[in-house]
């Protein structure tokens, strides 16, 4: 029952939400002109962690010797308290050992990136890429070690790969030009000091998107620019389709009132071309839905102006169907709608423009959109691009309170 349309809606809806997650880590706001020069991205943070990768030649080791090595595969595990670097064929035996060292910074040779293989995603890093030992305990309460990487990247690279992981081939530069300049306010906020994983809990990071050396370029045109509210890098919410109209924050989120000002209710048609723009239907089994959310149907008590529900009826837990005075609490939609993804999947509900209704034994969710409504809308950016807006009118479209500082 679920549209197909929402496949990979997972990732979709993490990237979406991210940014929610991202700004709240910071409370002291920098001024619109601060930026740093280098970003470190802790890289694999949702993987599973790993005790041994590929690396690929030319590359370069620095270290108290730098050496380098050709063109070529080698394997990087770890033994003990040190790492190995080896060539990874060749007799078990007799495997040639380049190095070893408790922690390895490679860089990539001759103007190629440093490729990585890491499970069965092989990936280019600019800049370096720190190795070391990380010490953690399971959920066994065993202490384990394993690889930690991060790479130590220059912004515009940064910058560039975000807008990579974040827009499909094809869009159009100006819409990428936007997409930068909300990552740079991202930037602006942290400040130089910040070390920021490649998962939605910061955004998403590949690495360099080698095949898109358009990104590159709209990271480069767009520079430092930022938007900001009161001389202030403005909070960068995003999602990829807002399907009609985009929400207030401070609706979406249950904030107070003078929250985000910058972040309005806006207009936008420009996202028919999104896959989520139609809507979806899936069904979760009644029985699930009620081990999380007890035995009744929940019932949207509050809408905004998007036609986003902000509040559902909700029964507490612990109420049955068979109890005659169900409780019942009223609950922010926004914490339902994540909850539904985190426990049933995110292709469930891709936008959180729902409603739902029981079918026998089922809870029927129709939902239209993708993410959370709040800000910029991916595929309405990529839409306007294509009728030939500039990014900086596409901005101001989605931010109309807000000024792009240069
Ligand atoms: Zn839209």
């Amino acid at each position: 029952m679920i549209d197909t349309t929402s496949l990979n809606a997972g990732l979709e809806i993490l990237i979406r939400v991210s940014v929610v997650v991202f700004v709240s880590l910071f409370a002291s706001i920098a001024p619109c002109k601060a930026m740093p020069c280098y970003v470190d991205v802790t890289l694999g943070a949702s993987q599973k962690p790993v005790s041994e990768i590929f690396v690929f030649g030319p590359l370069q080791i620095c270290g108290k010797t730098t050496i380098t090595l050709n063109d070529g595969r080698y394997l990087l595990q770890l033994r003990g308290n040190a790492l190995r670097l080896l060539a990874s064929t060749g007799d078990k035996q007799q495997k040639r050992v380049y190095c070893v060292a408790p922690k390895m910074e490679f860089r990539g040779l001759r103007n190629s990136y440093l490729k990585i293989e890491r499970g069965r995603s092989i990936r280019a890093y600019a800049g370096t890429v720190i190795v070391s030992i990380s010490r953690a305990n399971d959920s066994d309460n065993l202490l384990v070690s394993h690889l930690m990487l991060v790479n130590h990247v220059g912004k515009a690279d940064y910058v560039a790969g975000v807008c990579a992981a974040e827009l499909p081939k094809g869009a159009r530069l100006e819409a990428v030009k936007a997409q930068a300049v909300l990552v740079n306010c991202m930037l602006a906020r942290t400040g130089a000091l910040a070390v920021l994983n490649d998962t939605t809990q910061n955004a998403a990071y590949m690495g360099v998107a080698t095949d898109r050396p358009d990104v590159r370029l709209a990271a480069q045109t767009v520079g430092d620019a930022t938007l900001c509210f009161a001389e202030k890098p403005i909070h960068p919410y995003f999602h990829s389709t807002c399907a009609g109209r985009t929400s207030r924050a401070c609706d979406i989120f249950q904030l107070d009132r003078r929250s985000y000002p910058y972040l309005q209710s806006v207009e936008c048609h420009f996202c028919q071309k999104s896959p989520f723009w139609k809507h979806t239907v899936s069904v979760i089994p009644w029985p699930q839905y009620a081990a999380v959310f007890g035995d009744c149907l929940p019932a949207v008590s509050k809408k905004d102006e998007a036609g986003r529900p902000i509040e559902v009826s909700l029964c507490t837990a612990g109420s049955v169907s068979n109890t005659r005075n169900l409780d019942r609490t009223i609950q922010p939609a926004y914490d339902f709608w994540m909850k539904i993804g985190q426990k049933f999947g995110w292709n469930v509900a891709p936008g959180n423009l729902f409603s739902f209704q029981r079918k026998g034994n089922y809870l029927e969710i129709e939902s239209r959109g993708g993410g959370h409504g709040v800000g910029l809308c991916q595929w309405g950016a990529m839409g306007m691009a294509e009728q030939g807006k500039k990014y900086d009118e596409i901005l101001r479209h989605y931010f109309p309170l807000a000024k792009l500082s240069k």
